[in-house]
């Protein structure tokens, strides 16, 4: 596969598309990054040089689907150059603010047995130029985005260097200029990769799918915590938080019966001592045939009451995107169909 546009920085360009002199692929890169995706486009660029550059394509990807639900919610599709499908999502807040759900992987190799990605599989690694893609589809269709969470599919711990690639991309202040602190990467617990990223100094955010703070639960939703117990889990959020400083959401998707009792909220109260936390609490998303159920209201305000009591700060995220099957853990195509239309149903 020949190296994307997108994924590429303006001196890479430069580099790339041997321009001279450099503040062309300066140019370039603007363009892009204002949602150009044919070099005829750039008016700005001698005429010699577009036509040159006329069938080199900017986008390796297209959107194959699109579902937006009535939440405002949207999903899109899109197809890579190598027939794999990914989603991404685009959730807008009560303040009208726009943030892009971006996938780092085609699938994911966690197993997370509440998830619906885990059922496919890793397919494979996304390039930096895959991510950034995702976000200009995004925004070409929805209009600006501000905010950036890498939720979507796949273990973006897992395909870090390609993931911070992106996200030099996306800050760039002659690109989307998005803020290191508007970004926030959630992770299953890597640990290895949390204290990598915690070293790399970048101020962006940090989300962990704690799911539950008992060492065997976890163990049974979550293979990774099988090779990494809670213990070393900790030990490197206090490493990450002690080097940036940021306050680290946990993530805890509640599953009725299974970490909504009292014990848990203690074990939770445990596990975020000596640690600055904000508990997001996502009330489990059905994903067919897995043997879980979705907490009643009642149950999810009586844990979140039960958090409160037990001083944990503590948020609840909305159950957006279901009726498009874009909410969390909900993300899951079938590959190489014809049809893309053939997203998997939950
Ligand atoms: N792999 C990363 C990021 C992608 S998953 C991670 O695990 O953190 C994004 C979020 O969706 C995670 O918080 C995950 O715990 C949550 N999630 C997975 N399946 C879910 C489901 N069925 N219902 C609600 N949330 C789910
Ligand atoms: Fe992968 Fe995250 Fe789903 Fe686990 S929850 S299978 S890590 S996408």
């Amino acid at each position: 596969m020949k190296p994307l546009l997108t994924g590429m920085l303006p001196d890479e360009l430069a580099v790339y598309l041997a321009m001279k002199p450099e503040f062309r692929a300066k140019q370039v890169f603007e363009w892009i990054h204002k949602g150009i995706t044919s070099f005829q486009e750039m008016t700005n660029l001698p005429q010699d040089l577009r036509e040159s550059l006329k069938d080199v394509p900017v986008l390796s990807s297209e959107i194959s689907k699109e579902a937006v639900s009535e939440d405002g919610t949207s999903k899109i599709t899109l197809k890579l150059y190598d027939g794999s499908f990914i989603e991404s999502v685009l959730l807008i807040d009560d303040t009208d603010r726009k943030t892009a759900c971006l996938s780092s992987q085609a699938g994911c190799a966690m197993g997370c047995t509440f998830c619906k990605t885990a059922t496919m599989g890793l397919l494979r690694n996304l390039t930096a130029g895959e991510i950034v893609e995702q976000f200009l589809h995004l925004q070409a269709k929805y209009g600006n985005i501000s905010n950036i969470v890498f939720m979507g599919m796949g273990e973006p711990m897992a395909n870090l260097d390609e993931v911070i690639k992106s996200i030099e991309i996306l800050h760039h202040p002659k690109g989307q200029n998005i803020g290191l602190r508007k970004i926030t990467i959630s992770t299953s617990g890597i640990t290895r990769k949390i204290r990598e990223l915690a070293n790399t100094e970048l101020p962006v955010r940090l989300a962990v799918s704690l799911i539950s703070a008992d060492e065997s639960v976890r163990e049974e939703l979550m293979p990774v915590a099988g090779k990494e117990p809670l213990k070393q889990l900790k030990e490197s959020l206090i490493y990450f938080q002690r080097k940036t400083k940021k306050r680290i959401t946990m993530e805890y998707v509640l599953m009725a019966g299974i970490n909504d009792r009292k014990e848990d909220a203690i074990k939770l109260r445990h596990f975020v001592d000596d640690l600055k936390v904000i508990v997001n609490i996502i009330p489990w998303n059905p994903v067919e045939d897995l043997p879980y159920q979705e907490p009643d209201e009642k149950t999810v305000n009586s844990f979140i009451t039960m958090l409160e009591d037990l001083s944990i700060p503590v948020t609840k995220r909305y159950l957006k995107g279901r009726s498009v099957n874009g909410a969390c853990g909900q993300l899951a195509v079938l590959q190489n169909s014809s049809d893309s239309s053939d997203t998997s149903r939950t």
